[in-house]
């Protein structure tokens, strides 16, 4: 089975290195991985390969700073003419990008099947890009893999048992990333003794409605301060979108930002820290698997369940709410021991169905 992997974001890259390895224990499966190119520097891409040991992209698009049209039409051509050179078996493409609509529309046009990992997921919020995304990429995707519960009920109230769709509730591969590259971080990073703080928050902020809004970014930006300032030592590695707009708002951040980091640097500062602050899916999630309250600073979350389980709660761009919710959860002893987002076999799930369908 000849399959092709299209991957440009960060996110997609961890997730991918926990497929790829499940990919290569099956000789029946070839993998080509695309890199789109969406994320293209240094640390938000090249390091992932590297430490995480992603099979190298066999194609790289280059396709990177453009808007949303532009990036996801030249996203197509470039996948369409690799589809027509290597005339695979399917398509597989993971989460809610730019890159990951292109992937499925240009093979679903050409009438290759195509897999959707992290399907079903809904922020219900549909003025974010992400949410277009993956709304479509649903519809026209013939495996459509969930990570949680709540996903495969959404496409059930969107009329999917009508639609012809394999529709597998497998758990989330990034569990299985975090438990694997877990057992190795201790080893490979010294980022503790970078920062210096024995106890910490540890904060990200790059979602385009936080960013490209000032308002929002400019009172989130004043509630972590505080928060830094007033209650626990932040750091914060700083996505290069969000220290675009803070030049050019002119805001300041006063917690201590680091450049953003390799996985095994994220996953040793999920384990030491004492809260997570983020507008990150994959970091909500994260902080779970590594036992910590979150505060999203979203209006919605499309993992619905760590605020059902009270370990996560939404305090939108309000620093108010923000500092309250970040003093509340430093100090919350909550239970971890719950089941949401499977046992770290996602991957296995995912292969063992595209084998036998
Ligand atoms: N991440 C990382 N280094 C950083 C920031 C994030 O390795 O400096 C990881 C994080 O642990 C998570 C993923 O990148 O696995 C999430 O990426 P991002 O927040 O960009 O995307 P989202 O999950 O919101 O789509």
């Amino acid at each position: 089975m000849k399959i092709i992997t299209v991957i440009g974001a960060r996110p997609q890259f961890i997730k991918a290195a926990a497929l790829s390895r499940e990919f290569a224990k099956h000789s029946e499966i070839e993998e080509i991985i695309v890199h789109t190119g969406q994320h293209f520097d240094a640390n938000m891409s090249e390091v992932f390969f590297e430490e995480m040991e992603i099979p190298k992209p066999i194609y790289n698009l280059e396709i990177n700073s453009l808007s949303h049209g532009a990036m996801t039409g030249r996203m197509i051509e470039g996948i369409e003419e690799i589809l027509l050179k290597e005339k695979p078996d399917l398509l597989l493409v993971y989460g809610d990008t730019n890159s990951t609509i292109a992937g499925a529309l240009a093979a679903k046009k050409m009438h290759i099947k195509v897999a959707h990992v992290e399907a079903g997921l809904r922020s219900f919020n549909m003025e974010m890009p992400e949410e277009v995304n993956r709304i479509l990429t649903d519809r026209i995707s013939d495996y459509l893999f969930c990570p949680t519960d709540s996903a495969v009920e959404n496409l059930m109230k969107e009329g999917y048992e009508n639609i012809e769709s394999k529709i597998v509730r497998t758990g989330d591969v990034m569990q299985d990333a975090a438990m694997f590259y877990a057992q190795k971080s201790e080893e490979k990073s010294n980022i503790l003794s970078q920062i210096g703080f024995e106890k910490f928050a540890l904060a990200t902020l790059h979602r385009a409605e936080n960013t490209d809004s000032k308002k929002r970014l400019s009172s989130l930006v004043e509630g972590l301060n505080k928060i830094h300032d007033t209650i626990c030592p932040v750091v914060l590695p700083l996505h290069p979108r969000t220290k675009a707009k803070l030049e050019h708002h002119n805001l300041e951040l006063s917690v201590k930002t680091i450049n953003p980091v390799g996985y095994f640097d994220m996953i040793e500062l999920l384990k030491n820290c004492s809260l997570v602050m983020t507008d990150s899916g994959g970091l909500q999630k994260e902080a779970f698997f590594f036992g910590k309250n979150c505060v999203t600073m979203r209006d919605q979350t499309e993992w619905v369940e760590l605020i059902d389980n009270n370990v996560n709660v939404l305090v939108g761009s309000d620093k108010e709410q923000l500092l309250i919710a970040a003093k509340e959860m430093l100090v919350k002893e909550s239970n971890f021991e719950i089941d949401l987002y499977g046992k770290g076999t996602a991957s296995k799930q995912i292969v063992d169905a595209l084998l036998n369908y």
